[in-house]
């Protein structure tokens, strides 16, 4: 009977394959309906600065309008499947727009707003034509390019050779920021800390979480450990931290006791929509204090 057991085993597998198979093509034609649809739209994650105690910049992010065909369907799945299908360009460019078109109509600029950060995927950092594409974008909404701060992934950064140096040079020279998003889980290739340029390190989450966890463990004294030596290098080489996920009064304390300047995660704001996000700069939480 072990061979029974084997082939239904086998048979299960195929029916998740074609499953994830229908459920990725079904996305593919989500995202495709949706570059000539107008059917995607930002949100916006406020970040808390530290030192002078108000939200002076937040990270723009993606979402699908659409939420009815297979469910939310996140960035986080969607977005790989827009790399691989060669449409990430252009939804690179229409994301790009919504955010520039964002900041010139509400004049976030004017609403003491320092910068806002926009994911770049890896495809898109070393594409030929990224520094012309947001160039024109941000001439066209009279965007300073010292008003836009470009997440690339770790893992981008040790990847990605020439061409990212060179991309990453031109828009520095237009006046764009950069951060390092991601940190901790890629290759953490620490040599190359040294070569590339960027301004602000935000550390994943999943460096965080492991030094909350409710019973103290040997885990969580080395996940401690790490943290808070981590913290010290970036320090050290002298670039802001932005915590990402910060869910607690715990780990915000925590954080701010470290020294780390920018802190971002549902404690402050969870990601919202345009309009929530302007209330959100109207109110009082703009100067929340952490006790
Ligand atoms: P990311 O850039 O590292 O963004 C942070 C993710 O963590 C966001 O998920 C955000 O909603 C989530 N997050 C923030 N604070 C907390 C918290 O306290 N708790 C928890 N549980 N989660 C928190 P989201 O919006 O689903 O985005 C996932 C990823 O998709 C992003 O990771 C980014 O890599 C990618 N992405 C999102 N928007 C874009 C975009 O416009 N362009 C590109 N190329 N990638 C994007
Ligand atoms: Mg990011
Ligand atoms: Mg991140
Ligand atoms: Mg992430």
């Amino acid at each position: 009977h072990n061979k029974a057991t084997a082939d239904t085993s086998i048979y299960l597998l195929n029916e998740d394959i074609i499953k994830q198979k229908l459920r990725y093509s079904t996305i593919e034609n989500m995202l495709r309906k949706a570059i000539e649809q107008d059917g995607f739209e930002m949100v916006y994650q406020p970040i808390y600065h530290v030192k002078d105690q108000q939200f002076l910049s937040s990270e723009a992010l993606v979402r699908l309008k659409d939420n009815t065909t297979v469910g939310f369907v996140s960035p986080e799945e969607f977005i790989p499947i827009a790399e691989n299908k060669g449409l990430i360009m252009e939804l690179g460019e229409i994301v790009f727009t919504k955010v520039c078109a964002f900041t010139q109509e509400q004049k976030l600029p004017d609403r003491g707003i320092e910068y806002i950060e926009v994911n770049l995927s890896g495809i898109q950092c070393v594409h030929p034509d990224l520094p012309s594409q947001l160039h024109q974008i941000m001439k066209k909404y009279a965007i300073a390019p010292g008003f836009i701060n470009l997440e690339i992934t770790e893992t981008a950064f040790v990847e990605s050779g020439e061409m990212l140096q060179e991309n990453m040079l031109k828009l520095r020279q237009m006046g764009c920021s950069f951060s390092m998003d991601d940190f901790g889980t890629g290759y953490s290739n620490l040599s190359r800390m040294a070569e590339v340029v960027y301004d602000l390190v935000k550390l994943d989450k999943s460096l965080i979480w492991p030094c909350f966890n409710s019973e103290m463990s040997a885990e969580t004294n080395k996940a401690n450990a790490i943290l808070e030596n981590i913290i010290k290098l970036l320090q050290q080489l002298n670039v802001n931290i932005v915590a990402e996920g910060v869910e607690t009064e715990a780990m915000a304390n925590y954080l701010n006791d470290r020294g780390v300047t920018h802190l971002q995660g549902y404690y402050y704001s969870k990601p919202i929509n345009e309009g929530d996000y302007l209330d959100f700069l109207t109110t009082a939480t703009l100067n929340r204090v952490i006790s």
